[in-house]
């Protein structure tokens, strides 16, 4: 067989999914037929502006928000720049704005602030669960900002931010403040669980279209109405305002992305109970699978609290690059912690984790995997660790 007809299991659905038919379908007409610019004043820029409108709408609808708390953005990295950064700078009330952070989260978030004083981490517990006693001990009244990932991309654990919620709402009865503002980033969570963020109690949240099934190049930030954030750009003409929170994000909308999201987020809330039903059974497959077949297999993150599609592994004493390495020669698409951080030997979220692995393989299903690709998957295992 050559090279090119040898078989590929693609096992990376957390780093990026492939776009849906329906998807390519909603953004089709905007790529050349309706193109003109959404904030122009004419017949074709009013439709294009339309059609981000109804966009808007519907996306609204699907999360139970106001659409003029949506902004459109160009990924999940720029939407938490855009809060973080945004909220850290409007905040007028505190003299020395802090910001406090799950300690595991990913660096588009963690990182912002890291180097500063302003920035201080949460610890979790062994199985990646926010520590709200040390949540309650860091937060003081020049807390700005509490953010936390829903489900953290590396080792999939899924926090439970209506009781970190509790904790900060307790926070603001004592201080009489309306800080922190309480962000997730919702990036792994959308094909899974509810993102509705009246029932996360949160005050904003970031949502990643590539990892809906939907288009590369856009993301979302929703942010609760009177919640002070200052833009990340400059650039914004008053007159061509398209809504309220969109003016802190100036540049033109990418209307054929802003369909190919919508289509996108809309299908993944519908289905979402499905879609965790469904996978979470080839996921504990696959976990019981490993076990039988290497023994001193140790699992990362929560067994219970865990998002339906991640398998974060660790073998005692091994080289995990080397093997993920080599999984992709004989044919198998695996990441050792998640993509962005493919090229750094260590995990800062193992490394935040209060156990001793400091390296893993991140197994990641998407709707298309099936049993038999698991199978596969084991026998590919094997034969790496026995050459
Ligand atoms: N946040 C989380 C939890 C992620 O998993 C990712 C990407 O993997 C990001 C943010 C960054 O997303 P993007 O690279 O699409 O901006």
């Amino acid at each position: 067989m050559t090279e090119k007809q040898k078989k590929r299991l693609y096992l990376d659905y957390a780093a990026a999914t492939p776009m849906r038919e329906e998807v390519i379908q909603a953004m089709e007409p905007y790529f050349k037929k309706q193109f003109a610019n959404p904030q122009a004043n004419h017949k074709e820029g009013r439709e294009a502006r339309t059609a981000v409108a109804d966009s808007r709408k519907e996306i609204a609808g699907v999360l139970s928000v106001k659409p003029d708390e949506l902004v459109f953005t160009s990924g999940a990295t720029e939407s938490n720049s855009l809060l973080i950064r945004g909220v850290l700078e409007a905040v007028e009330e505190i003299d020395q704005p802090q910001a406090l952070f799950c300690a595991t989260d990913h660096p588009s978030t963690t990182g912002l602030t890291a180097q500063s004083d302003r920035h201080k981490n949460i610890s979790v517990t062994k199985d990646g669960q926010m520590n709200l006693e040390n949540l309650e001990a860091k937060l003081t009244p020049s807390t700005a900002l509490v953010s936390c990932a829903y489900v953290n991309n590396e080792i999939g654990t899924v926090q439970n931010l209506p009781a970190i919620r509790e904790h900060v709402n307790s926070f603001q009865g004592k201080s009489k403040s309306r800080y922190p503002v309480f962000h997730t980033d919702a990036s792994q969570a959308g094909l899974w669980l509810p993102l509705t963020p009246e029932r996360l109690k949160v005050d904003a949240m970031t949502i990643n279209g590539p990892k809906l099934y939907g288009p590369k190049g856009i993301g979302l930030l929703w942010v609760k109405e009177g919640t002070p954030l200052a833009p990340l750009f400059v650039g914004d003409d008053p007159h061509k305002k398209v809504s309220d929170y969109q003016t802190t994000r100036p540049g033109t909308l990418p209307v054929p992305l802003v369909a190919g999201f919508k289509e996108a987020i809309s299908w993944a809330q519908k289905n979402h109970e499905e879609h965790q039903k469904r996978v979470s059974e080839i996921r504990d497959y696959g976990w019981d699978l490993l076990q039988e077949n290497f023994p001193s297999v140790v699992l990362n993150g929560s067994k219970k609290n865990r998002i339906a599609n991640n398998i974060s592994i660790t073998f005692p004493n091994t080289d995990h690059d080397y093997l993920q390495a080599r999984l992709n020669q004989v044919g198998i698409a695996i990441s050792t912690t998640s993509a962005c951080r493919s090229e750094m030997k260590h995990s800062p979220t193992l490394a935040s984790l209060p156990t001793d692995n400091d390296e893993a393989l991140r197994i990641s299903l998407g709707l298309e995997t099936k049993r038999s690709d698991i199978d596969y998957f084991v026998q590919g295992l094997k034969q790496v660790l026995k050459n």
